[in-house]
């Protein structure tokens, strides 16, 4: 690694880890990020972290730091599982700088040059559909099992009825 590969910073979060194949040219210049999450941060809006002579330095350049605080009330209320999913989930996002879960609302503090509500909600979406994808899995497998059991039952009652005649 060289000197300048070791100091390049992912322009959204600062973080020294970047991903080589995350790589975006703006105004002539190659960004690298961290995280997909922090290109599409890049992409949709590259004037928050890159300056231009018009403009001056970028809010991330001045250390700005646009602290949100939203509520997002689920349809249901939260189970173990999906708080647990959702932990973990919402802290690997970028930008998140507290998160607490109720029976039923996520609340939580993001940076918005880094996040969006829509990072949030997109994270919430795939916790609940892996847990419904598991449940619907589990369900599927209690109705196996009950089907073979009705199956053994009915063995069981044709062997011990002697059978039909
Ligand atoms: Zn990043």
């Amino acid at each position: 690694m060289n000197r300048l590969e070791s100091t390049i910073r992912c322009p959204v979060c600062d973080m020294t880890k970047i991903n080589r194949l995350l790589r975006w040219n703006y105004q002539g210049v190659d960004h690298y990020f961290c995280s997909s999450q922090c290109l599409e941060r890049f992409k949709s809006h590259p004037h928050l972290f890159v300056g231009d002579p018009q403009h001056g330095f970028s809010p991330k350049q001045k250390n700005q730091v646009v602290l949100k605080k939203r509520r997002i009330r689920l349809r249901d209320a939260i189970s173990d599982e999906l708080k647990a999913d959702l932990e973990t989930s919402l802290q690997s996002l970028m930008g998140i700088e507290a998160l607490d879960l109720t029976d039923q609302d996520v609340y939580v503090t993001y940076d918005l040059l880094q996040a969006s509500l829509e990072d949030i909600e997109k994270t919430i979406e795939q916790a609940e559909a892996r847990l419904s994808k598991s449940m619907a899995v589990q369900v599927k497998r209690g109705l196996i099992h009950y089907s073979e059991e009705c199956e053994l039952d009915n063995l069981a009652h044709l062997t011990r009825g002697g059978g039909y005649h």
